[in-house]
């Protein structure tokens, strides 16, 4: 049977017919190794004819490999090509667009508004491209992703259908070896993990799942046809962004939708429209002072943020502040006032006024209260809604508060709740992610020795800036744990690393290098650096996504950086400019 990788007997066959073969060596590769590696002490009993060839056939097929296309990915393809890097991305997808090709459930769009949350590389994209929704629907922005995929050639270089499973670190020769569940390996100097913070689906480990006699459906996966709930009875798990989006749409369409809540949250309505061309010529005319504004705001979106403080503003002013935020619609409520996530006094004035809003709108006092939240505002990432509330009135939706009763198990027909039966046609899982960790942690990555991520991480992800690992060389990590990251726009934050990365691997190549690895202390105080910031914060104080909260057993560790894309970029710089302080290059 014919190897699945080159033997040596194949390549000198190639390279040199003429010449006659001393010794095969016998190559069974344990992945950790090279495929092409002999046992040991074969080594030794070559001739240099030999090991020559070895060496050339250990050189890495491509510079670099890039997990995800989505606007990470795909960028870091642009950027790695126009530094003439080789590279290959792999992609589980049958598309480009990463969030935007699996999120397709009734009513996704983004929550940043769309002029703020697309690409700023190249400023006749942001010419060319229009908007046609203050919030673009999903749709509207997986366009947008195949847009960019064309315009700059990058399908040739991505392989789609195709998941890494497996990534080994081969100290002999500083090159990662890249396993796909196509059977494929693949050598490659560098890996960059564009995996996506909220790219791994939470299926919640209840009872009974798979004996659920309807369809079963996760937002996070939702089927490419579309799903047409006319006349369906469905049952909701979950209260989070994609179903609070969702609800409204499905809630039109079914003939009944019970909504299980365990977690009541916060959501600012959208106030979403069709963009007006006379807005939409001025964004174009004054891009790039809008970007650079942006950029020296804590989030990266360029909103006003008032410095007074809520507690300390008399109560009508107050009211009336967050009464124009809230008409306006948006992210911006929570700038209303700049301790509202530092203080819980101010916060509470936040949380009343949202708690006001929906007593008014929600008209069954009952449902009301079991919609209004008790927590902290903006603890749980908060929500933007078209809607929300208001669908409560309908006769045909129901909530049912399982915060102090949980569900016990899903049943052939429906889900049971403190012991009282709930049926319905159509199961949603509106539950979320594993996020920022799951979908790096789902592939075997194995540093230095052979060491896994997962051991690695057993106490809480520690990276470096959120970028690379100790013991984990020539690896970088989009938006991954320690980086601003899901505090953010997301589109700046992957714009920023996938910069930093691209900068860095030409400065390790002008040094003839093949090298970078973070060290150990740097890394440390990093991740001490980013705790601390953590603490000082309400943000850390509740069982949200950002903490692991949602995964049983998944450490708690309040996981992005909350110290502000302008601060978090300064240190980013300040590190280049020391010449990539804080790691080994050789
Ligand atoms: P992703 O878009 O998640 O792409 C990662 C890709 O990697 C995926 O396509 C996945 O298939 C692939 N992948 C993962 N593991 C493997 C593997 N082992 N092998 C092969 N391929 C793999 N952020 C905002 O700033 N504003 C918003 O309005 C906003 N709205 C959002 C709405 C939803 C519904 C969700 C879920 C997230 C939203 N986000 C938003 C966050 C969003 O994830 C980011 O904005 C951004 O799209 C992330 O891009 P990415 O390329 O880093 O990751
Ligand atoms: P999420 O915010 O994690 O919400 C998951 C929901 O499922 C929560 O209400 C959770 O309750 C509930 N849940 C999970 N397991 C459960 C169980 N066993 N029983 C009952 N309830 C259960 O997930 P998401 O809504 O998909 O959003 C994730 C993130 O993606 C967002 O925070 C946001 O960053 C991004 N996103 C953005 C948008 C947008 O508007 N542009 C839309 C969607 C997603 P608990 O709260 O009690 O855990």
């Amino acid at each position: 049977m014919a190897a699945p990788y080159p033997t040596l007997l194949s390549l000198r066959r190639r390279e040199a017919p003429s010449r006659r073969v001393e010794r095969t060596p016998c190559l069974v590769p344990p992945f950790e190794t090279a495929a092409l590696r002999p046992p040991q002490g074969e080594v030794s009993r070559l001739r240099d004819a030999d090991r020559a060839l070895i060496q050339k056939a250990m050189k890495p097929d491509f510079d670099a490999v890039v997990i995800g296309a989505g606007f990470a990915g795909m960028y870091m393809l642009h950027r790695l090509r126009g530094l003439g890097f080789t590279a290959r991305v792999i992609e589980a997808g049958k598309g480009v667009g990463g969030t935007w090709y699996w999120n397709r459930y009734p009513g996704a769009r983004c929550d940043v508004e769309s002029v703020q949350y697309s690409y700023q590389f190249d400023p006749k994209l942001e010419q060319d491209w229009e908007w046609t929704e203050r919030y673009a629907t999903q749709p509207e922005i997986l366009k947008y992703a195949n847009h960019v995929a064309d315009r700059y050639d990058l399908r040739r270089d991505i392989r789609f259908e195709t998941r890494v499973t497996r990534a080994a670190f081969d100290e002999s020769d500083n090159s990662w070896l890249v396993e796909t569940d196509k059977g494929e390996r693949l050598r490659a100097r560098f890996v960059i993990a564009a995996t996506g913070c909220l790219s791994a689906p939470n299926t919640p480990k209840i009872e009974g799942l798979a004996d659920f006699k309807g369809p079963t459906y996760h937002t996070g996966n939702w089927p490419h046809e579309g799903v047409d709930f006319t006349g369906k009875t469905v049952g909701v798990i979950g209260t989070g962004s994609s179903a609070i989006q969702s609800i409204p749409i499905m809630a039109q369409q079914a003939s009944h939708l019970t909504v299980f809540q365990r977690t009541a949250n916060y959501t600012i309505p959208a106030n979403n429209q069709p963009l007006d061309p006379a807005y939409v010529r001025e964004v174009k005319a004054s891009y790039r002072e809008m970007r650079k504004r942006a950029k020296s705001l804590p989030a990266g979106i360029d909103l006003r943020i008032n410095m007074a403080s809520a507690i300390e503003t008399p109560d009508e002013e107050r009211r009336r502040l967050y009464q124009e935020r809230w008409d306006y619609g948006g992210f911006g409520f929570m700038a209303a006032f700049s301790d509202l996530l530092l203080n819980d006094k101010s916060n509470k004035t936040a949380a009343d006024f949202v708690r006001d809003k929906i007593r008014e709108t929600v008209k069954d006092p009952a449902t009301a209260e079991a919609l209004a939240p008790t927590n902290i505002i903006g603890c749980k990432r908060l929500c933007v809604d078209s809607g929300y509330w208001e669908t409560y009135n309908r006769p045909n939706v129901t909530l049912v508060d399982v915060s102090k009763t949980p569900i016990e198990k899903i049943t052939p027909a429906g889900l049971q709740v403190n012991g009282r039966d709930y049926e319905f046609d159509c199961l949603v899982l509106a539950t979320g992610f594993d996020a920022m960790t799951g979908a790096l942690l789902r592939i075997d990555v194995r540093g230095r020795g052979g060491v896994s991520l997962k051991e690695k991480w057993s106490e809480g992800p520690k990276a470096y800036l959120g970028l690379t690992m100790a013991g984990f060389p020539n690896l970088f990590t989009i938006t991954g744990p320690g980086s601003p990251s899901v505090l953010t726009n997301m589109l700046p934050s992957i714009e920023q690393h996938v910069d930093w990365i691209a900068d860095c691997l030409a400065a390790v190549r002008a040094r003839g290098a093949t090298v970078i690895e973070a060290e150990k202390s740097a890394e440390e105080a990093w991740v001490g650096h980013v705790g601390e910031a953590a603490g000082g914060t309400l943000r850390s104080t509740c069982s949200s996504w950002y903490v692991g909260a949602n995964i049983p057993g998944k450490p708690r560790v309040f996981m992005p950086y909350i110290g502000g894309l302008p601060a978090y970029i300064e240190r980013c710089e300040a590190v280049v400019s020391k010449g990539y302080e804080g790691f080994a290059i050789g």
